[in-house]
């Protein structure tokens, strides 16, 4: 159930005296929908994440000129709004964690997540890891190695990592970048460019003592990785 029902109505009544129009608007609570608009002809559709019912002034104003079409595109400040909520948003208590896998054969990720935890952060993060993928060969021009999932929480890597060719020094940076990702969150500069890789986070992620050692190495491997030639 929605808690904020009197903010709702407040904002619908706020958005629509601004756009002189009617408005079916919707306060969502899920992690999939930030803002999703249908310009219908004689209301317009609206579905909000509830993160909009503390949004400053000016993000307002700029939501209610995206709404009456004076904007064509979504202005920097609210992807920057957007970005910044969602990096903050908890959605970690959905997880299964009985689906979560962490040992591999050759690496137990949760052990090197939690040495990286002790040795790298005074604050140790509070997150969820987990392999994903059937960690199959195969030929490619791109292979993801980790990913940070913001509102779960939850750091993936893909479990071709889990192999005696991959050093463990390799897989422990991968981990340490995806945490990186979670200190260092995405922004949206005002040219409403974003930002996933921002200087702060180059700065930090050159912490992990094998930075360099991992980059030279993925350099060098890059050919046997694609082509699966390990
Ligand atoms: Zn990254």
């Amino acid at each position: 159930m929605f808690h904020n029902n009197l903010h709702a109505l407040s904002l619908q009544e706020k958005l629509e005296n601004e756009l002189g129009k009617k408005l079916k608007l919707k306060i969502n609570d899920n992690r999939s929908t930030m803002l999703s608009v249908k310009w219908e002809a004689d209301y317009t559709k609206v579905s909000l994440h509830k993160m909009f019912l503390k949004a400053p002034q000016n993000i307002m104003q700029a939501l209610a000129c995206y709404l009456k079409g004076e904007h064509k595109v979504l202005a920097p400040s609210i992807k920057n709004y957007i970005e910044t909520q969602v990096s903050r948003l908890d959605y970690s208590h959905e997880l299964d964690l009985s689906k979560l896998e962490t040992k591999g054969k050759f690496y137990d990720i949760q052990k090197i997540y939690t040495n990286l935890n002790q040795e790298y952060f005074d604050e140790p993060l509070n997150l969820h890891i987990t392999w994903f993928g059937d960690g199959q060969r195969k030929k490619c021009n791109r292979i993801t190695f980790g990913l940070f999932h913001d509102p779960l929480r939850l750091i993936k890597i893909n479990r071709l990592l889990d192999h005696r060719e991959f050093p463990e020094f390799l897989v422990s940076y991968v981990i340490y970048h995806e945490m990186v990702h979670y200190v260092c969150p995405a922004f949206v500069d005002k040219k409403g460019q974003k930002h996933i890789h921002s200087k702060e986070f180059k700065e930090v992620e050159k912490r992990h003592k094998d930075f360099y050692r991992a980059q030279q190495w993925i350099r060098d491997h890059k050919n046997d990785i694609f082509n699966a030639t390990f």
